[in-house]
């Protein structure tokens, strides 16, 4: 099996391949819609057996938010190959109507195409054709897909992280910066801070009042001073509100906090600077809430090798693969925070996440399914 082969193989697929991501686009599946993520599983399992997979298929339902599916091929003792996804978007149903799923050039547009459910048919399209050509790779490989990704793993997580500590690498298939791999994310916290005052009429008696929104404006400048941009560590208050009516001094405020950082001591230290927070005037009570939620992805040197055997196999087909750290964090954050290697970004070029101009290239399909099929055939350590 040569990569330039392995490419003639995709480039005949090509039209096969648009075919299923039309199908899976066309099954919304906004976290939290049950129903609409049985439905997209439903697809992925319809489609992984018409490629002729064998494997074991586990469905494993979070009450209220949708369905994981799991993928095994190769069983065996060894450790796994963790390959990650998820089904779930952030387009809300009827999002279609706005970015319907078509192709104008080579361009393929629809609700989470980039991030990042085309992807999910490169997974089976690369293990169908390891299985076809009776290519077997060195360890176990899952296919692990959430449902909740989108909105912080809350039901996700623990699923990651267990079959994380049963892996020897992890392959995450997150939408791709520009086809760069990402080979660092930072990790993120997420916080609320209240403040508690009371409230008084505004015309007669103002001073009787204790302003919880002057409190939360005056806490703002404070909290962004936490921020240490030089080691990439970034708080920024996102969303402020407060007060009931423009004639009552108000007695509630809060504002919604986001925090970045690329190692887990600035984390640390983030967290207790936001806890030790001393409300400016002594009358007002602060209530923090949240913490941290996905630790950062750091580019130890595992992850460095994992990244050169990717640019390496590229090279053999004059597939240039560059690589990329990145703000925003994914489920490999949690893998990586396990001492698992973890390259990510792995999916389609295309653009647009999270927006109503999503779309992927055409052009990079059987460039990047033959990268994602040697990488699973070759990468372990
Ligand atoms: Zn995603």
């Amino acid at each position: 099996m040569t990569t330039l082969e392995t490419l003639q193989h995709f480039r005949a697929r090509e039209s096969a391949i648009v075919d299923a991501i039309f199908e899976i686009i066309n099954i919304e599946s906004p976290s939290n819609d049950v129903g609409q993520s049985t439905a997209v599983v439903d697809q992925v399992v319809k489609y992984a057996a018409e490629c002729g997979i064998e494997s074991i298929v586990e469905r494993i339902p979070a009450d209220g938010v949708g369905e994981h599916l799991m993928i095994r091929v190769w069983p065996g003792d060894a450790k796994q190959i963790l390959l990650l996804g998820h089904t779930d978007t952030v387009h809300p149903i009827g999002s279609n109507k706005k970015n319907p799923t078509r192709i104008e050039d080579d361009k393929l547009y629809g609700c989470g195409i980039f991030d990042m459910k085309a992807n999910i048919i490169l997974m089976i399209e690369a293990i169908s054709y390891l299985s076809q050509l009776g290519v077997r790779p060195p360890c176990p490989v899952t296919i692990l897909l959430s449902c909740d990704e989108e909105t912080g793993s809350h039901t996700g997580r623990e699923l990651v992280e267990r079959e994380a500590a049963n892996a020897e690498i992890c392959l995450v298939f997150e939408p791709s910066a520009e086809g760069r791999v990402k080979t660092g994310r930072k990790g993120t916290g997420q916080y609320t801070l209240t403040s508690h005052g009371s409230p008084a009429h505004a015309g007669l008696e103002p001073e009787k009042g204790v302003n919880a929104v002057s409190e939360i404006a005056r806490q703002v400048e404070q909290i962004h001073s936490i921020a240490r941009p030089e080691l990439g560590t970034t708080v920024n208050v996102c969303t402020i509100s407060g007060g009931t009516t423009s004639n009552v001094i108000p007695e509630y405020a809060e504002c919604e906090i986001d925090v970045r950082f690329t190692t887990m001591s600035e984390a640390v230290r983030v967290d207790d600077s936001l806890r030790s927070l001393k409300p400016f005037d002594e009358r007002v009570r602060l209530d923090l809430q949240g913490g941290i939620n996905r630790p950062p992805l750091e580019r130890t040197p595992q992850v460095a090798a994992l990244f050169e055997k990717a640019r390496s196999i590229g090279a053999t087909y004059g597939y240039a693969i560059d690589e990329v750290q990145v703000g925003g964090a994914s489920d490999g954050n949690f893998v990586a925070a396990l001492g698992v290697p973890v390259i990510d970004g792995l999916g389609l070029a295309g653009a647009g996440a999270h927006m109503l101009t999503e779309h992927i290239l055409i052009g990079d399909i059987a460039y990047r399914a033959t990268l994602l099929t040697h990488l699973i055939a070759t990468a372990a350590r």
